[in-house]
């Protein structure tokens, strides 16, 4: 007589409950016999087209996004080829959903909605042994990791331990707006405790019942992670997500010629939103060197935009120092200018020797922008005496309320095209509906990042260079600019659908892979089409056959 061990007993069930083997009731008769699952699964065999129509009417079915996100994220923990397969092909309606705005929600109400793990958690109690913890995840080629310390989630502060949505959420578009392969995703937060008294007054919080931790032994363990994941999975490449602005900038600087590293906040907001104003010029007119931006909120995001914008201008032959000339900011203090005080150091470059002003009407009004960019996290702030005061100024005023979530934008889109009788080009950072207004129905456009770190992640990853640099996101803005169509001009949108996010990845892709041979960031050699090899790289949710 012969045993059966217990691993072939378990076989069925294990193939089940493992989201990426598991086809559910897609696995044929051949499939069922050879993997043991007769019995387990009801036997009318789904194509995955009929699975993606039972999805779709259980999401659309739920009364809340946020029970949509976890029904979504449910399906993701049990069968992730469908969960892609949904997402991709659905990719308008589930973004909002995975990302912004309602990812925020789902972190406000990670300790309440917690189910099963996903991710990686590194806590400051974890110091000294992270290289052999890091060998605890399953999958051995991650490519790329987000890593946040909940500092800063969107605009909704510190969430501790529970801002562990958004590199969950960042990864899943990664791979379903760019095609990297979900194994090849970690998400990862570094729990430095919180200063987030809800949260530390909260029994069912997730995270370790601390203050945040700001000392030596928080930059020890961003040091030991940072260390200890590129030796885990040599070349991989590290995202910073959502830490507080002074940590960003600071890590951003210290780790980026040592490691295949960048930060979102700063430089992949920089392109999408340099992107956006360079198709604005396609409605607005006028040449890129002759804009003058007004920023209000100079942390990551609204340097970050900076610093690509003067990039572009230098380009264009402009020196850095009349680049930045193009540049003002006023923040919670007002503008910037030489003669305030302690200005942080990233401000220093776009405080210029002018006359201060405490409001932003009074600095719209006294430096006639031709844009006005929201990055404060302060909704309500371009105030109706603001957007008349841009379209006084400007035929054509270009309008960016870009702080997410919705709640957080500095204005609606109703409100900047209405009080500027419709010739506001508007864009935010959270999706806003179109409006119609005599008839004319104008698209907002939604300046999301998923545009562009998708793509430089893959083209980081496709060409194995070393280092993410700044040309990079200076060529992913102008591929993205480049791929607005005329149609979405005339509908006055300056961002492609997202419908085509996979082909605007693979081309933002293939131009930043382009700089990483010319430059010879890597040791690959150049393939002879670097947009077909590109593709290569790129995963389809489609189920293998095991039969
Ligand atoms: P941050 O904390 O680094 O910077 C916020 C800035 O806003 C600071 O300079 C602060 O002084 C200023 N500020 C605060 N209150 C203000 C007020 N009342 N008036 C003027 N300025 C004020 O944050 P960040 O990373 O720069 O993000 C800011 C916002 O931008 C967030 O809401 C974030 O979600 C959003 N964001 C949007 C995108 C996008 O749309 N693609 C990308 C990144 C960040």
């Amino acid at each position: 007589m012969t045993t059966q061990q217990p691993s072939d007993l378990h076989l069925g069930v294990k193939i089940l409950h493992d989201p990426v083997r598991n086809k559910g009731t897609a696995f044929t008769d051949a499939e069922r016999q050879a993997l043991k699952l007769t019995g387990l699964l009801p036997p009318r065999i789904h194509s995955m087209a009929e699975q993606e129509l039972r999805v779709l009417g259980n999401v659309r079915a739920k009364p809340t996004d946020l029970e949509r996100y976890l029904y979504l994220i449910a399906l993701q923990d049990r069968n992730e080829t469908l969960f892609y397969r949904v997402v991709m092909n659905n990719i308008e309606e589930m973004m909002p959903i995975l990302y912004t705005p309602t990812v925020g929600k789902a972190c406000q109400e990670f300790q309440h909605i917690y189910r099963k793990p996903r991710g990686f958690y590194v806590s400051l109690n974890d110091r000294g042994n992270v290289r052999e913890m890091l060998q605890n995840w399953p999958h051995k080629d991650a490519r790329i990791i987000v890593v946040t310390d909940g500092g800063r989630i969107l605009g909704l502060g510190d969430l501790g331990a529970d801002g562990m949505g958004i590199p969950i959420g960042k990864l899943s578009l990664y791979t379903a707006c760019a095609g990297i392969h979900p194994t090849q995703c970690l998400p990862v937060m570094l729990d430095v405790g919180t200063d987030n008294e809800r949260l530390l007054n909260d029994p069912l919080y997730n995270g370790i019942e601390q203050r945040r931790e700001r000392g030596a032994a928080y930059d020890e363990l961003v040091e030991e992670f940072i260390s200890a994941a590129s030796e885990v999975f040599p070349g991989v490449l590290i995202q910073l997500e959502d830490f507080g602005n002074s940590n960003a900038f600071r890590f951003l600087k210290h780790y980026r010629d040592r490691t295949c590293l960048f930060n979102d906040d700063i430089q992949g907001t920089g392109a999408v939103a340099v992107a956006g104003v360079i198709a604005a010029l396609r409605i607005t007119g006028g040449k890129l060197s002759d804009q003058k931006l007004l920023f209000l909120g100079a942390g990551e995001a609204g340097i970050g935009i900076a610093d690509v914008f003067v990039a572009a201008l230098v380009e264009q032959g402009l020196s850095a120092e009349q680049a930045r000339e193009r540049c003002w900011f006023v923040d919670s203090t007002g503008m910037v200018v030489k003669s305030r005080e302690n200005l942080a150091v990233h401000k220093l470059p776009f405080a210029h020797d002018h006359e201060g002003c405490d409001d932003f009407l009074s600095a719209v009004k006294m430096l006639r922008p031709t844009a006005i960019l929201g990055l404060s996290g302060q909704p309500n702030t371009f105030t109706e005496d603001v957007i008349k005061a841009m379209a006084d100024i400007n035929e054509r005023p270009i309008i960016f309320a870009l702080s997410n979530p919705t709640s957080m934008a500095e204005c609606t889109a109703e409100q900047a095209y209405t009080l500027s009788d419709g010739r506001a080009v508007f864009a935010s950072g959270s999706p806003f509906d179109p409006v119609t207004i005599a008839n004319q129905t104008f698209v907002p456009g939604q300046g999301n990042n998923a545009y562009i770190f998708p793509g430089v992640g893959l083209g980081v990853i496709a060409s194995q260079s070393r280092t993410v640099t700044d040309e990079m996101f200076l060529a992913a803005a102008h591929s993205l600019a480049n791929q607005v169509s005329d149609s979405d001009i005339e509908r006055g949108r300056i961002y492609p659908s997202l419908a085509r996010i996979r082909e605007v990845s693979a081309l933002i892709a293939r131009d930043v892979a382009k700089i990483a041979y010319d430059n010879k960031l890597t040791d690959k050699e150049e393939p002879e089409d670097i947009l077909a090899d590109v593709r290569e790289h790129m995963y389809k949710p489609v189920y293998p056959h095991y039969a």
